[in-house]
């Protein structure tokens, strides 16, 4: 791998107390590009813009997929990733699905640990504290032809990150009209374009007041799905439910890690759909006690209202909730701060 460094650090310059999420990047990039079939010169190099034609594919047909994870750094200045092997399999999931060559694993794996070991002190200790990493793929082939593209570039960048959401109170609206994803379609991948699909109806929800659109299944709206660009668990007495995955929902890391701690902590866990009409019972009776999303950006984050037909129900917080449990559990790992069972953790 060729690397080429930065002359200068922009670090000092970073204050690292007031970043807004995703504004701001280390001082190295990660890029290698696929030309003639394979996938070819993996280099680190200076943060900076890149040079395209403006008819790549990429920008006319979203022929474009991406990955979120983090890095975190434990009390003794170590630096570590959250099974980074599922995002590249992932990765490759959505690769395959948007006709983009995969990426090998070692210029997905090497190229991100280099690059982080290189970026490590973009990486600020202390719980809460990560440098969030977005590797992308696209097509970069000059053509306004509708097929495939036969170039493509890999690139790794990273952002100083604090926690996402950091609101107190947040409600989502259940999507009654529009979808993120369809049967067939492409909500399992982490494909560009599901992302610029969801922002128009998010803008609406937020003009009504609401933080995130709970999404619903495309064929009926009568089940719900994600919460924003989180997987969504909610707890009605003390089982906790979350759907399965299909065509229409991306298959959580985050989602999968609380699934295997719930059961190891001997809560009741339950994957199967769950109906609009049973969360507003639930709600009504009041054995509605929790609703959480989860993702790599915030872990977990507690749900604390919806809205559906025009009303607004409201989740009272309680004592001890499991959404606190978990999450202490898996930043726990992530922070190496407990024992790692399920060697989930990967030290740069
Ligand atoms: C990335 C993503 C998630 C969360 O996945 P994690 O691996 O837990 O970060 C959930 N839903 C959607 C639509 C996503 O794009």
């Amino acid at each position: 791998m060729e690397i080429e460094l930065n002359k200068e650090t922009k670090i000092n310059q970073i204050d690292f107390k007031n970043l807004s999420f995703g504004e701001t990047f280390s001082d190295h990039m990660f890029i290698c590009e696929y030309i003639n079939g394979e996938w070819i010169d993996p280099k680190i190099t200076p943060y900076k813009p890149i040079l395209l034609d403006p008819s790549v594919s990429a920008l006319h047909y979203g022929q474009s997929v991406f990955e979120g994870m983090k890095a975190y750094k434990d009390n003794n200045g170590k630096v570590w990733l959250f099974r980074p092997k599922e995002n590249w399999e992932r990765l490759n999931k959505s690769c395959k699905r948007m006709k983009i060559p995969e990426v090998p694993e070692e210029y997905f794996i090497n190229g991100l640990k280099k690059l982080i070991s290189i970026d490590s002190s973009w990486v600020q200790p202390g719980l809460g504290n990560s440098l969030y990493i977005r590797p992308f793929v696209f097509a970069s082939q000059a053509t306004v032809q509708a097929s495939p593209s036969n170039e493509y570039k890999f690139i790794i960048i990273c952002s100083p990150a604090k926690s996402y959401y950091n609101s107190s109170q947040f409600n989502v609206l259940i999507a009654e009209e529009f979808s993120r994803a369809a049967d067939g379609g492409v909500g399992y991948a982490k494909a560009a374009g599901n992302y610029g699909g969801s922002f128009y109806p998010t803008s609406i929800a937020q003009e009504k007041g609401y933080h995130q659109v709970i999404w619903t299944d495309a064929n009926e709206h009568k089940y719900i799905e994600e919460a924003g660009t989180m997987n969504v668990f909610v707890r009605i007495q003390d089982t906790l439910i979350t759907a399965p995955i299909n065509d229409r929902i991306l298959d959580g890391i985050t989602r999968k890690s609380v699934i295997q701690i719930a059961k190891d902590l001997g809560i009741k866990i339950e994957v199967r759909p769950i109906s609009i009409d049973e969360l507003v019972n639930a709600s009504n009776n009041g054995s509605l006690k929790e609703i959480f999303g989860a993702g790599t950006a915030v872990v977990i984050i507690p749900i604390t209202g919806f809205g559906y037909k025009n009303l607004d129900y409201k989740i009272e917080s309680l004592e001890n909730p499991y959404a606190e449990k978990l999450k202490k559990t898996i930043t726990d790992i992530q922070y190496n701060i407990s024992d790692d069972p399920y060697n989930w953790r990967m030290e740069i």
